[in-house]
């Protein structure tokens, strides 16, 4: 058995879910278990539903949402002909669930509807793809994740019931295959045992796809993409950017822990704990091998680029000039914790620390406030983190040159810089 996760990039368009059909035709005969993302920006615009209705803002809510209801009907009168009614329908179900909701005036926190509301772009995206693929006679059968993965109500960024699921998916999903090769079922969501709609956080479906991996003892798991593969750096930032064909689960876990945006942070864990090799292919480019994730070591690296952009520096200084000792960095996590915010690089020196952190403007302030009673506060906004693992002298050189470097860590492996 294999899993499959398809992004919201490769299903944005008529052409692209054909693509995604032919794809699964090329594997016929393989049990695969599809993990389906919303399509484009369907979450990006279901935010915007969430906002409107928090906001009181009903008929902007129902407005926005029209939009996204049209954006499918539209899409799915192309893709079906024969099944059409059928796909209209199972369509027509999620809408009114969403409506229903959007009708009434918010009375619980934001979290909650938020979940409520954006799961709807991955029901919609799946069932979508499931009658397109019964179109084309491409036999499968179509899972409501929420009656398989159970999460708390951690409402955002849910925790997975790991023994509720198992059980779920060797009773539920396993059987399902002596009767089809393809089941198609959303990423990023869940449901609590109250039968409310979660989910796992932005870009989760990898995550997702990675806890049925594990749960099925898949063979392989595979992320199909806009790229060729892993890279080393984000094409976007550096033109001379290079694919890499090999990586470990410990690199990219910690590419992921720096920033990198490659793939989920969570999803490698679930992969290593059972040993399942994760392929990262093109979706565009099938016949490419893309990269490969495994247990294996891999060596000769070539450096690693991660750039966080809008970073801040937070210089902590005791207000008497004694000595920063523990008892001043553990209140200053405790903060952190409360704030819910985490440094991306901290040091520490005599009389002071300094911290940098992605800038979310509301919780610096708080932050800022709150340790302007324990220290002197100083803020540096718009800087750079860069990181580079396995750098070189000359890779060093060419990154840092003419900046002005407000901080600087280094092991072995990696090197950090704090910029201007
Ligand atoms: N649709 C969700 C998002 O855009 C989950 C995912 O794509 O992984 O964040
Ligand atoms: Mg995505």
């Amino acid at each position: 058995m294999k899993v499959f996760k398809f992004g919201g990039a490769s299903i944005n368009s008529i052409e692209r879910i054909q693509n995604v059909g032919k794809i699964l035709q090329a594997h016929k005969g393989e049990k695969i278990l599809v993990i389906i993302s919303a399509m484009g920006k369907t979450t990006n615009a279901l935010e915007k539903v969430v906002d409107a209705f928090f906001e009181g803002r009903k008929d902007d809510a129902l407005k926005l949402f029209a939009q996204v209801k049209d954006q499918h009907l539209n899409m799915l009168k192309y893709l079906t002909t024969l099944h059409w009614a059928a796909a209209e329908d199972h369509l027509k179900d999620f809408f009114t669930e969403i409506e229903w909701l959007l009708h009434d005036k918010p009375v619980r926190e934001y979290d909650y509807y938020y979940d409520q509301i954006v799961c709807s772009g991955e029901l919609l995206s799946t069932a979508m793809m499931s009658d397109y693929l019964n179109e084309i006679e491409v036999k499968n059968k179509w899972i409501d994740v929420r009656d398989i993965v159970r999460t708390d109500d951690n409402f955002r960024d849910a925790n997975i019931d790991w023994a509720f699921t198992q059980q779920k998916v060797t009773d539920s999903i396993e059987p399902l295959f002596k009767d089809v090769d393809i089941v198609i079922t959303q990423g990023f969501i869940g449901a609590t045992d109250e039968n409310e709609s979660t989910t796992l956080g932005r870009e989760g479906s990898d995550y997702s796809a990675a806890i049925f991996a594990n749960l099925l003892n898949a063979e392989s798991q595979t992320i199909w993409k806009d790229v060729e593969g892993v890279m080393n750096a984000d094409p976007k930032q550096f033109a001379d950017a290079t694919f890499l064909d090999a990586l470990s689960y410990n690199e990219v876990i910690e590419m992921a822990y720096y920033g990198a945006q490659v793939i989920h942070p969570k999803t490698i864990k679930p992969l290593q704990n059972k040993n399942i090799p994760l392929h990262v292919r093109c979706f565009l480019q099938p016949e490419l091998a893309g990269t490969i994730i495994s247990g294996k070591p891999v060596h000769n690296l070539p450096p690693i680029i991660v750039v966080k952009e809008k970073q801040v520096l937070l210089e902590l200084s005791s207000k008497d000039f004694s000595f920063v000792g523990e008892a001043y960095v553990s209140r200053l996590y405790e903060l952190f914790a409360t704030i819910k915010i985490r440094p991306n690089l901290m040091q520490n020196g005599a009389i002071s620390l300094l911290c940098c952190l992605d800038d979310r403007p509301d919780k610096i302030e708080k932050l800022a406030l709150a340790a302007s009673e324990i220290f002197d506060v100083q803020v540096k906004k718009e800087l750079t983190l860069l990181t580079i693992r396995h750098y070189t002298r000359e890779k060093y050189d060419e990154l840092t040159k003419g900046k002005n470097i407000l901080l600087t860590q280094r092991t072995t492996e990696t090197v950090q810089v704090l910029m201007q």
